[in-house]
């Protein structure tokens, strides 16, 4: 005989009736989520929507994968394993209840032979086994939190929704044992069989069914009515905010619309950055709605692990008190969040990379410093000469003591030629005014040289204008930009080999959006590719002496553009490759990122704890692949040794090649 729904109980209709005011309960309390994000601003523009529309395939993929199936959770063991349980368990439950739900309305055929025996009986049994023990380890995790939980605040409200769940998991199994212990045993149920041998001696057991049928009932009813007013709503805004989250890595910034300043019929006020929750695009303020405060970003960030006033889990509780509060006009936002905090942004993305809900952290903070640098000109003082200079010297490295040509005063480096040349070399502020850096652009000269690259540099070398983009200065990067751009038009440059990966992140894209399209190349790629094409020949004798070689994943370089495995494949032709603890895309930031180069850093310094990690690994040299990395390590390193150990992988491979 098969299972009989509403076995033991009288009107237990009344439990799928309720169903439906708990359906609007729970839509209500999603609008209201709603009701708070639309104050943001729809800010997407219609070429952005098209482009949205090609890359659809990405973010359904990552929809499913990170937002769905929550695949970031696994990155941590412990809890990976209870929301993995949980979360896996509960779909099944959810599922069986459908199924029994169709029972009742359409007789669907699910208490019945195999299927009862193997999925309502075993697998739901099971799952209820998995989501129970899933929670539990939850509820251990919130009772002993870890350092990043209770960073800044610890959330509440998590622990009275897990006693719930773990109440109506544990009333489940009573109810399945007494009502196996009423019955007959049940094959395939072997959790509620279990506990049908440890009920049945407790007398009036039809009686107990019936209360615990329905406060097992109305505790989950109750559950889902809650959920939109707990911390739970994350298992509605998680995958919201994941599947409509941009799938590249990075903050993908885009260029201010500076038009509005030029028409006179605006009826709004143009307005530069952000100053207040309503400024925000509604995206941002899903991301403050989606946030758990799990901290995982704030034990990744380099200015909150060195002490800063930063830590961008700070910044998203900040954000989300204020929505809660509805102080969308608040200006007191910036100063509750902090200058120095907003500053102290190295733009690394190593928040966003491990944020389990795919918050843009870094974005949220940067629309505040634009505002702070374009509409009221706070900002740091070295960071305010570097941008000075910038503007009217066309490179932020005030004080400087080379001039533009005093990189290549000994060696000859062909111009750029106009319909001849192929490859534009881009040389980079850095490369052209820091002594130490200087050497990286003439090694790659030499290189592109002996493998008979047809490549050229301008004449008038400049800045690509990121520099100013990331203090926050976005009319001073345009205006750099498009003259940069007018550059390349009128000598018909289509192809850039970048030595720095800000400069390649700039042009591959900021450019793009002010009309700029090129084909842009990494000196660390274009390196490895004139070695695997044999182009340049590393001398053999090399392959008995090897070095090793620990390599730093400059953040715009690796993390931001996915460029791992080239630079490794080049050092590996010249020595031995050794990974640093921190690698790839979880990489930590030199410090110089966000204009922080041009910063006087307070406390424990990013650069000597980056350094301490590559020396730690004992390789012979440490090497990189971006000038400002260079330079930040170098300096670093100081702090430990007096030897020099920090090279870019031009340099390596430059004095390894016939
Ligand atoms: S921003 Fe992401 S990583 Fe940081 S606390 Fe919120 S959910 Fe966690
Ligand atoms: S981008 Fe880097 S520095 Fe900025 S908040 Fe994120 S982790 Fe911290």
């Amino acid at each position: 005989m098969g299972r009989i729904p509403y076995w033991n109980i009288q009107c237990g209709i009344i439990i799928d009736i309720l169903a439906i005011p708990v359906f609007c309960l729970l839509s209500y309390g999603f609008y209201r989520y709603w009701m708070k994000i639309r104050v943001g601003k729809d800010r997407i523009p219609l070429g952005l929507r098209s482009a949205a529309m090609k890359i659809g395939p990405l973010y359904i993929r990552s929809f499913f994968t990170r937002g769905i199936l929550g695949a970031r959770i696994y990155d941590q063991l412990f809890t990976g394993i209870t929301h993995g349980c949980l979360f896996w368990g509960m779909g099944l439950l959810f599922i069986g209840t459908i199924l029994v739900i169709l029972n009742i309305v359409f007789g669907l055929p699910i208490f019945e032979g195999r299927f009862n025996k193997w999925f309502m009986s075993f697998t739901l049994d099971t799952a209820g086994l998995m989501a129970l023990i899933g929670v539990l380890g939850l509820l251990i995790n919130r009772l002993s939190p870890s350092k990043r939980l209770s960073a800044i605040k610890l959330r509440k409200g998590f622990i009275p929704m897990e006693i719930t769940i773990i109440g109506i998991l544990v009333s489940g199994f009573f109810l399945e044992g007494l009502r196996i212990a009423s019955t007959v045993y049940e094959p395939g149920a072997w959790i509620g069989n279990m506990a049908a041998v440890l009920v049945s001696a407790i007398p009036n057991g039809l009686v107990w069914h019936q209360v615990f049928w329905w406060a097992h009932g109305l505790a989950a009813l109750a559950f889902v009515t809650w959920i939109p007013f707990s911390p739970l709503s994350h298992l509605f805004l998680a995958p919201l905010n994941t599947g409509l989250s941009v799938p590249i890595s990075g903050p993908k910034m885009g260029v201010l619309d500076f038009s509005a300043f030029e028409n006179d019929d605006a009826t709004e006020e143009p307005r530069l950055g952000v100053s207040k929750l309503s400024d925000f695009s509604r995206k941002r303020l899903l991301d403050a709605s989606a946030c758990l405060w799990c901290g995982r970003c704030h034990e990744v960030c380099p200015a909150a692990q060195t002490n800063k006033a930063l830590s961008p889990k700070a910044v998203m509780i900040t954000m989300s008190e204020y929505l809660n509060q509805e102080k969308y006009e608040d200006t007191s936002l910036i100063d509750d969040i902090s200058k120095d905090a907003i500053f102290n942004c190295t733009t690394c993305s190593a928040c966003m990379e491990v944020c389990p809900v795919s918050i843009n952290q870094p974005k949220a903070i940067m629309r505040l410093r634009q505002h702070l640098v374009m509409e009221q000109s706070d900002m740091p003082d070295i960071m305010s000469q570097a941008l000075k200079s910038l503007e009217a010297r066309q490179h932020p490295f005030f004080g400087a003591a080379s001039g533009k040509k005093d990189w290549r005063k000994d060696i000859d480096v062909p111009i750029f030629e106009k319909g001849k040349t192929e490859h534009l070399l881009w040389i980079g502020c850095a490369a052209i005014y820091e002594e130490r850096a200087q050497k990286i652009a003439r090694a790659m000269v030499n290189i592109l040289q002996k493998a008979g690259v047809s490549f050229g540099i301008l004449e008038d070398a400049r800045c690509t204008g990121d520099p100013a983009k990331q203090m926050g200065n976005e009319f001073l990067f345009q205006e750099i930009a498009k003259q940069n751009i007018g550059d390349f038009m009128a000598l018909g440059v289509k192809k850039i080999i970048t030595l720095c990966p800000h400069c390649f992140n700039s042009f591959t894209r900021h450019y793009a959006p002010l009309g700029g399209f090129y084909t842009v190349i990494s000196h660390a790629v274009m390196i490895d590719s004139l070695i695997q094409s044999g182009k340049i020949q590393i001398r053999s004798q090399l392959q008995h002496q090897a070095k090793s070689i620990a390599y730093h994943d400059p953040c715009y370089l690796g993390r931001r553009n996915s460029t791992f495995d080239e630079p490794r494949h080049a050092l590996s032709s010249v020595g031995n490759l050794v990974e640093m603890n921190r690698s790839r895309n979880l990489s930590f930031c030199c410090g110089a990122g966000g204009g922080n180069y041009w910063s006087e850093e307070e406390g424990e310094r990013i650069n000597q704890i980056r350094a301490k990690e590559a020396l730690d690994t004992n390789a012979e040299q440490i090497a990189t692949s971006c000038p400002f990395c260079l330079l930040m390590l170098t300096d670093g390193v100081k702090k430990f040794t007096e030897e020099q150990k920090v090279f870019d992988i031009a340099e390596i491979v430059n004095a390894a090649i016939d």
